[in-house]
């Protein structure tokens, strides 16, 4: 993976929020002072954003959980041979450990894998999350609202209120996923699970929390572009696959690509 580039698929669109969202910021960026429970900002706006880590992060956590689905009973679950084989601090991921597996395996190809020992080979991801940014805060009255989130101390019974902060609902960011294209007979297939698996993040969380109810979203797909190598090199044309400014539903997405 990642010998060649025939070309790069661009996606945009917008990640609507319905249920308040909060990804927590690096505990050595809290403030002397502040709320407990912060969430991430951009230093330069002071704007809460949706990092392009925590949206692949979620989106390779779904697909690895379907795929599980499909495997052998004996194979599903986590350790050294089974469907979640690696384990990344404290929690367990898929990964093939070797590239011709890789290749094969549609999560992999997709999201990439570090190497097993140090000194491994890296399989780069085919695919570019960048980070979402807010582009309605014109529309909101507040960005940011302070949640109060009752956590009941287990062995006395104390109720213990704890605020957190969270992103209001209603704010909207806008995503945008590069994919390489580095089998054109692959394309399609890959194309076809990024834009599934934003379905299924739909019916799934962001961020913390979303067993609470948070996190929940709304996804728009503005614009599919796919642009060819020669796109860049020789002044080539690129292909606009969709492009609706108000943006449709991933599935309706999917009818206008593949028809
Ligand atoms: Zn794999």
């Amino acid at each position: 993976m990642g010998e060649a580039i025939f070309g790069k698929v661009l996606i945009n669109g917008k990640i609507r929020l319905k249920t308040g969202l909060h990804i927590g910021a690096q505990t050595e960026a809290i403030e002397i002072g502040g709320v407990d429970n912060p969430i991430l900002k951009d230093p330069n706006t002071g704007d809460p954003y949706i990092p392009g880590s925590s949206l692949k992060g979620k989106m390779r956590n779904l697909f690895e959980k379907a795929m599980s689905a499909d495997q052998p009973p004996e194979k599903r679950g986590r350790g050294e041979n089974k469907w979640f084989n690696r384990e990344i601090g404290d929690v367990y991921i898929h990964a093939c450990n070797t590239l011709e597996d890789a290749v094969k395996c549609p999560v992999c190809r997709l999201f990439g894998i570090s190497g097993k020992e140090r000194g491994d080979k890296n399989y780069p991801s085919r695919t570019i999350f960048r980070d979402a940014h807010l582009c309605n805060k014109d529309e909101l009255e507040e960005v940011i609202e302070i949640k109060y989130e009752t956590a009941i101390d287990r062995i006395t019974s104390a109720a213990n209120p704890r605020p957190m902060e969270r992103v209001v609902p209603g704010a909207e960011f806008e995503f945008e996923i590069v994919y390489n294209i580095e089998n054109e007979n692959e394309k399609k297939e890959d194309i076809k699970n990024l834009v599934n698996l934003m379905k299924m993040l739909e019916d799934d969380y962001l961020g913390g929390s979303g067993s609470r109810g948070y996190g929940k979203v709304e996804v728009k797909i503005t614009r599919i572009v796919e642009r060819p190598k020669d796109y860049y090199l020789n002044e080539g044309a690129e292909i606009k696959l969709l492009n609706k400014e108000d943006g449709v539903r991933p599935e309706e997405a999917l009818n206008q690509i593949l028809k």
